[in-house]
């Protein structure tokens, strides 16, 4: 039995770390391990290993070792989550952060809570997904051309990361969507919040964003251009989260509409 949080390179399913990974500690370690990650399973490695929010860290092992009791005797990941998916993907879906007893507890994006049904089960329709369910870190899931990843890779209190969380946390963000960006065709934001981050990234990493800025909204559209002349078409979509599928702010139809636009 793993412990929680999980030892670097203990065996968990898909642990893309080792004992030898390089750990970042500070903003500044993450933008120089982030900037030298060679290829996705590096950046994925050296992401779930991170150590350089203080609030973020002590809450994800915290979580880990106190549990959920209907989880109290599984081991829970309680290390940052890192993107999942195709490498050569030419389309990426960013969600926010992951939640404390789904993500923060299977290691894997949005695996182990209804978010994930809804978001897994979607992208089985669409094709992406070889199964509609998300359950566990080694439940034989897999996608193809389709990656997801976060601007905040730690579980948040309240789902609330600050904004220096954030900006400390985007420097993996900018590597991911540079190792990406000479294939990639689409990108699907989940929320607000992720849609402002993955705006702040495209510039930083030198893309071309229209001004003013586009705004968030459900079926919300943009498109984004490379240095290279690449054309990234940006669609929004309200997050599956419970409180919007719940509500039935976000249907199953509308979600399949999305989907269906990175094509
Ligand atoms: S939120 Fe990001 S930068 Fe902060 S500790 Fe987690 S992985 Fe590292």
């Amino acid at each position: 039995m793993s412990t929680s949080p999980v030892t670097p390179g203990t065996g968990w399913p898909g642990d893309p770390a080792t004992s030898a990974t390089p750990v970042a500690t500070t903003p500044d370690e993450v933008v120089r391990l982030a900037t030298t990650a060679p290829d996705q399973a590096a950046l994925d490695a050296r992401v779930s290993v991170c150590r350089a929010c203080l609030r973020l860290v002590e809450w994800r092992e915290q979580v880990a070792a106190t549990k959920r009791a209907a989880f109290a005797d599984q081991p829970y990941w309680g290390r940052p989550v890192p993107s999942f998916g195709d490498p050569e993907a030419e389309v990426l879906v960013v969600g926010l952060a992951p939640a404390a007893h789904g993500a923060n507890r299977t290691g894997r994006m949005f695996t182990g809570d209804r978010s994930g049904d809804w978001l897994y089960a979607a992208l089985h329709r669409a094709g992406y997904a070889n199964q509609p369910t998300s359950v566990s870190a080694d439940d034989g899931l897999r996608l193809t051309n389709l990656r997801i990843v976060a601007p905040v890779h730690c579980a948040p209190p309240a789902n609330q990361p600050t904004p220096t969380e954030q900006a400390t946390c985007s420097a993996w963000l900018d590597r991911e969507l540079a190792l990406s960006s000479d294939r990639l065709r689409s990108v699907l934001v989940l929320g607000g919040i992720g849609w402002a981050n993955l705006l702040r990234a495209a510039r930083r990493i030198g893309w071309s964003v229209p001004r003013p800025q586009p705004r968030f909204g459900h079926g919300a559209e943009a498109t984004l251009t490379t240095p290279a002349g690449r054309v990234i078409r940006l669609v929004g979509s309200y997050h599956v989260s419970q409180q919007n599928t719940f509500t039935g702010k976000l249907t199953e139809p509308m979600l399949d509409e999305v989907i269906a636009r990175l094509r």
